[in-house]
């Protein structure tokens, strides 16, 4: 099985290892054609005031439907990421959320933001000329970030997020409490919203101090008059406890999951009636 390189050495070949790298190949070579033909959809979650339950944002999330089934954005968000594909994708998801967006004129806007866009020194212009040409209030947007970015590329990341906050556009900081990011960065960036991560929610049903972390969590983000929104809630009972805490923004699926723009029109519909 062995098979020598040009310095005499023998290298293992390795057939699964193989496989893999030609597998992640294809997957590539298709994102590229999804990505560029359309084919990734934006899916809306809602965004509720804990106080009155009414909608007041929707969250878009990326879905990429294939023949062999549905990709995860877990999967083809770092596969993006890593192949270059990443900057396509990310102005293809803010161009098609903001169109459905327009549908919906009384509701803000989440979009996800990947640390390696925000690192491209040409992002926030980006960003600020789609805003212009589809005629969308900045206002209206909130960009939602993972802290990896802040750590590997502080500055560039700062310069993007200064120039986009300049225009109107708010920064949310993402899934909060499962990797590092520190109190202390929500106020160096001048994050507008801190999104606390479903992993802290789901501890509510496990253990007895879930609720105090979650509640210390909430109450330093406010002494920082930062509005927190609790990601990942899916009954009633850490709804309860998140509310409690002072969160002022639920998400999750006991309130609504993610759904297709035609589904969230026609939810609006029924809520406006009811
Ligand atoms: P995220 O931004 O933290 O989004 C929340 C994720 O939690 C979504 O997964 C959503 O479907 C899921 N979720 C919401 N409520 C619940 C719940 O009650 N229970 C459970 N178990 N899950 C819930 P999704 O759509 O698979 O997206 C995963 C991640 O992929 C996102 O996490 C985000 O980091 C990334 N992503 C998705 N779309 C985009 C995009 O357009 N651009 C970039 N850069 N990243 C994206
Ligand atoms: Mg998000
Ligand atoms: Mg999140
Ligand atoms: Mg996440």
């Amino acid at each position: 099985r062995a098979k020598a390189n040009g310095r005499g050495q023998a290298i293992e070949y390795d057939p699964e290892l193989d496989q893999e790298r030609q597998r992640i190949a294809e997957l590539e070579s298709l994102l590229k054609n999804a990505i560029s033909s359309g084919a990734i959809e934006a899916v809306f979650q809602p965004l509720v005031s804990a106080s009155t339950g009414a909608v007041t944002g929707l969250e878009a999330l990326a879905r990429w439907r294939t023949e062999a089934g549905n990709v995860s954005p877990e999967i083809f968000i770092p596969l993006a990421e890593r192949c270059g594909l990443i900057d396509a994708l990310g102005v293809h998801m803010l161009r098609t959320s903001i169109e459905h967006a327009k549908n919906w004129p009384d509701l803000a806007l989440s979009v996800n933001v990947s640390p390696v866009q925000l690192c491209n020194p040409e992002f926030a212009a980006e960003v600020i000329s789609v805003l212009q040409e589809l005629d969308f209030d900045p206002n209206r947007l909130t960009l939602e970030i993972t802290e990896g970015v802040l750590m590997t590329n502080p500055d560039q990341a700062r310069r993007s997020i200064d120039q986009l906050k300049r225009v109107g556009i708010k920064f949310a900081l993402d899934d909060f409490g499962c990797g590092y990011a520190s109190i202390g960065a929500l106020r160096q960036f001048g994050f507008d919203r801190m999104k606390i991560d479903r992993s802290l929610v789901s501890a509510l049903d496990q253990g007895a101090n879930g609720a105090d972390v979650l509640r210390a969590t909430i109450s330093l983000a406010s002494a920082l008059k930062i509005p927190v929104t609790a990601e990942g809630i899916e009954n009633s009972h850490q709804a309860a406890i998140l509310r409690d805490a002072g969160c002022d923004q639920l998400q999750g699926y006991l309130i609504g999951k993610p759904m297709s723009a035609h589904d969230i029109s026609g939810k609006l519909r029924e809520d406006a009636a009811a």
